[in-house]
């Protein structure tokens, strides 16, 4: 069993699309380990996403992740990282495949409602960033 970070944006807060997408994410199998509503500070969104720091859009990627509540998870599934990226679909919601959660909920490149580990080791580094062990279950 292996696990990945998935955070429901601040995009999905506002319209109320939580509920939506963890269901859709507990129906294709993956299962919820953790689970947390917070607000992030301006310092928690800047450093999570630091590899980003030198792209044009990172300002405004900063400040779409402060805007509202994010739900942040960790998901547990064979293959955690790939199954819940394939759930997820691209990046541009244009170019995301039919049924995947950006196609369904995504409003744009930047508003693309949810976020999903890219690598087993960035899974790692997500999961402990934002949780202790004694939050997972
Ligand atoms: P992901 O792994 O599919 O989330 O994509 P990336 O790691 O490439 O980008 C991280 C996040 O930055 C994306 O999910 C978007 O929210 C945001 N982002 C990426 N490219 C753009 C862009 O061109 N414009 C804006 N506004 N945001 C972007």
């Amino acid at each position: 069993m292996k696990h990945t970070l998935c955070i429901i944006k601040p995009d999905a807060t506002r319209r109320a699309l939580t509920g939506e997408i963890l269901a859709l994410i507990e129906s294709q199998g993956l299962k919820i380990k953790a689970l947390k509503w917070l607000h992030l500070s301006r310092k928690e969104a800047q450093d999570f996403y630091i590899v980003h720091k030198e792209r044009p859009f990172y300002s405004e990627l900063v400040e779409m992740m402060i805007s509202h509540p994010v739900t942040i998870a960790v998901l547990e599934a064979p293959g955690a990282v790939e199954k819940y990226r394939n759930l997820m679909g691209a990046t541009n919601p244009a170019q995301a495949t039919a049924g995947t959660i950006r196609a369904k909920y995504a409003i744009s490149m930047g508003e693309n409602s949810v976020h999903g580990s890219d690598s087993l080791e960035n899974a790692q580094k997500e999961i402990s960033y934002f949780f202790s062990q004694r939050e997972i279950f």
